[in-house]
């Protein structure tokens, strides 16, 4: 066996494109809502790899389908076909309005599938006018030319030369903003039922369906990005769930490998059959690895036991979230929905959430943010209350620091 270096936080700057920038401490080891560095120091994980660990690292399941899994068979491409692909295809059917799905490997590529599809639905089916696509401010749909332009932040977006065109942005949850600009020419509407970078934010029932309603009237395409909310996250297998609204395409990604890199495009019969062999495409995506994991934690993650524990949960973080503000006053709204939930900061620590995270790094606790403003909570939808006790000791603790510096 060859001598391997030792690597550090600084091995990074020297060998990384420096579009991160990663805590001080490397994590080596995880076990479900616990985390060890190099020098074996240990963090409660509220991170859960941003909302990613649904089932926390290295559940027993998950282990166990990569291990058979990768004794049998790991990829095949898309010349050939594969049965954990198509069990996966069939579970994500059985439990949702789709009726067709299309394997990817990230939520960017299961966006630009979406995307794509929409814009060749609208195409075939009305006239090659009609790509118009109405997206919101602050969303987020991914890194790909394509999907970065229809994220609402122009400042992941600019400074990458000529974007794609016809794609109009409106505020979140302003239902007369989006009738201003939607007609015939439009394809899509796209949105996120909560939307997770941009701070956690939910869309309102009233929103929602009148969304849907403006869609019907244009022949436009509803769009839900869960590539975030998606996979019990808020409490339901998907957080359109929660409304009585239904997509025509959805993206689910971060949660549906439970770690493992896998996303999927989901949409019905009649949507699908615009796109013919050759269409579209990918090499890895659907592969018999992927999806034996996507299997495992499906399996998992879509019962009543989960599902219903993310509810109790959210509960559990609020009330200690609302304890630490009693004392401190440092948030100005706790929101969100299951276990994808944001606290706004306040008087002394606005705009401080770089801040918090790495106070909370030295208690010993992974933390998140989603924008400056906005601590962000998307831990293992299993998580014990004892690490949720834990964990939040600690984040107080980090903040009482801040507080007295
Ligand atoms: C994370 C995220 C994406 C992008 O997913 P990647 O796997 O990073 O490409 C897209 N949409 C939403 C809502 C996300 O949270």
């Amino acid at each position: 066996m060859t001598e391997q270096q030792a690597v550090n936080r600084q091995t990074f700057d020297q060998v990384m494109l420096p579009i991160f920038s990663p805590a001080e401490f490397i994590p080596v080891k995880g076990e479900g809502s616990r985390v060890w560095d190099q020098q074996g120091k240990e963090y409660i994980d509220f991170a859960g790899g941003i909302a990613v660990l649904a089932l926390g690292h290295c559940h027993p399941s998950l282990v166990a389908a990569v291990r058979e899994q990768s004794e049998k068979l790991w990829h095949v491409s898309n010349i050939f076909t594969n049965e954990q692909a198509l069990r996966l295809a069939q579970k994500l059917i059985n439990a949702t309005f789709a009726d067709r799905v299309f394997f990817v490997n990230s939520g960017s590529e299961a966006n630009e599938a979406a995307f794509k599809l929409a814009r060749r639905y609208a195409i075939t089916k009305y006239n090659p006018y009609k790509t118009k696509i109405i997206a919101f401010k602050q969303a987020f749909h991914g890194r790909t030319l394509f999907t970065v332009s229809v994220g609402g932040q122009a400042k992941y977006a600019d400074g990458f030369g000529p974007k794609p065109a016809d794609i109009i942005h409106v505020p979140f949850n302003d239902l007369a903003a989006v009738k201003a600009v939607i007609d015939e020419n439009t394809c899509a509407v796209v949105l996120e039922p909560v939307q997770g970078e941009g701070g956690i934010t939910t869309a309102t029932s009233e929103f929602m369906q009148g969304v849907r309603q403006l869609c019907d009237e244009n022949n436009a395409l509803l769009i839900f990005d869960e590539v975030q909310s998606g996979m019990g996250r808020t409490g339901k297998l998907f957080s359109y769930m929660h409304y009585d609204v239904v997509p025509d395409i959805l993206t689910t990604a971060k949660a549906l490998g439970g770690g493992f890199p896998i996303s999927a495009m989901i949409t019905t019969k009649e949507i699908a059959e615009t796109m013919e062999v050759g269409a579209h495409g990918t090499t890895y995506g659907g592969n018999p690895l992927a999806c034996a994991v996507g299997n495992a934690a499906f399996d998992i993650i879509n019962t009543d036991e989960v599902l219903s524990g993310v509810e109790k949960r959210h509960k559990l973080f609020v009330s200690y979230l609302n304890k630490i503000n009693e004392k401190y006053n440092v948030f100005s709204e706790i929101r969100g929905k299951g276990l994808l939930i944001g606290a706004e900061l306040n008087g002394e620590l606005v705009n401080r959430s770089k801040d918090i995270l790495q106070a909370c790094a030295v208690e010993g606790l992974m933390m998140l943010n989603a924008g400056m403003n906005v601590l962000r909570f998307t831990p293992s939808l299993i998580i014990s209350e004892e690490e949720i006790k834990s964990g939040m000791a600690k984040l107080e603790a980090a903040i009482k620091k801040l507080l007295s510096e």
